[in-house]
């Protein structure tokens, strides 16, 4: 297999784009298609800040890495969940973000949930979930709070998460089995900011997961190679592994599905339930918006939480 650009030989052959290119051709080709569908979509201009929630991962740190050579002002941060089941996972992902952020001479701004809020997920977990359920719902939460919340501080523009095609198809896939209306109106490339909420975008939506993996190896970036020891056995990795198939079978079947339903959503398909906005309000305690009536949930978890700690250490 040949470089289509140069002839020389190919590092990476994308039987779904019916494109092979060597790895100089490879490792400038994903940055300009990054670049193509930030333009696509408005994500930012090279005039905004930009903040990347990195997680030590080969998506989040590429993506830092794309932007960074795209000439974009943009910082990374990293939250420290205190995960520290399997290998340690948290203190390592950490390790490689910090290293990744050093090397590049770039700034890296942590948070640490441990520290600020007096519990870590592991912690949560164990106190109050005895074990019994993964803490992905509550994760998911404490990271969209905190990424909302930090990027509204430190007064940036926009967040980058580094989600890839093959998150957002088995995402898609997981709404679209559930008919999850809410879910599939705020799933898109771009979040724009109201009230309270910030703009969020993900710039590698149409990037397969296998292409970033190959432009991280090819690029040289150090990342962790483990998933968080809560993944395992996770519906979205079901759901990507069906969707693996699929692929297997019909080489862009997964960038079709994804790119179908964004047409779909933008010739109307849902405009019957685009002006349903839900009513948010800022919380009473932290000012972040919610819809919940009183304290945000991240504010009654972090109730909670303390209420658990005051428990357990009164036994
Ligand atoms: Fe958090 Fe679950 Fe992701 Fe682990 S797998 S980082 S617990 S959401
Ligand atoms: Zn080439
Ligand atoms: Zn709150």
């Amino acid at each position: 297999m040949k470089c289509r650009t140069c002839g020389a030989k190919a590092a990476v052959n994308m039987r779904q784009h019916k494109l092979a290119l060597c790895k100089e051709h490879y490792l400038e080709w994903i940055p300009g298609q990054t670049e193509r569908f930030i333009k696509k979509y408005g994500m930012f201009t090279h005039a905004e800040r930009i903040l990347v929630a990195v997680s030590g991962g080969k998506d989040s740190l590429s993506l830092w890495d794309i932007l960074w050579r795209l000439g974009y002002q943009v910082d990374g941060l990293y939250i420290g969940l205190g995960i520290d089941e399997g290998i340690g996972y948290s203190a390592e992902s950490q390790r490689l973000a910090e290293r990744f952020a050093v090397m590049h001479g770039l700034r890296l701004h942590m948070v640490d949930l441990g520290n600020e809020y007096g519990a870590t997920i592991s912690e949560f977990t164990r106190l109050t979930q005895r074990g019994k359920n993964k803490p992905c719902s509550l994760c998911g939460l404490v990271k969209r709070y905190i990424m909302n919340r930090i990027t509204r501080d430190l007064g940036f523009e926009v967040l980058a998460t580094g989600h890839n095609l093959d998150d957002e198809a088995a995402a898609l896939f997981g709404n679209t089995l559930k008919w999850a209306g809410e879910y599939l109106l705020r799933q898109r490339p771009v979040l724009p900011e109201a009230p309270g909420l910030v703009r969020k975008v993900k710039p590698l939506c149409r990037i397969y997961e296998r292409e970033m993996t190959a432009y991280a190896l090819l690029r040289g970036i150090e990342y962790i190679y483990d998933e968080c020891p809560f993944a395992l056995g996770s519906t979205s990795i079901y759901y990507k592994g069906l969707l693996n198939h699929l692929e297997n079978d019909r080489p862009g079947a997964k960038l079709t599905f994804y790119l179908s339903f964004l047409e779909a959503r933008e010739s109307g398909l849902f405009s019957e339930h685009s002006d349903v906005q839900q009513s948010l309000h800022p919380c009473p305690n932290c000012g972040q918006p919610t819809s919940a009536p009183g304290l945000c949930s991240f504010c009654r978890m972090i109730e909670r939480i303390r209420g658990t700690n005051n428990y357990a250490l009164s036994r």
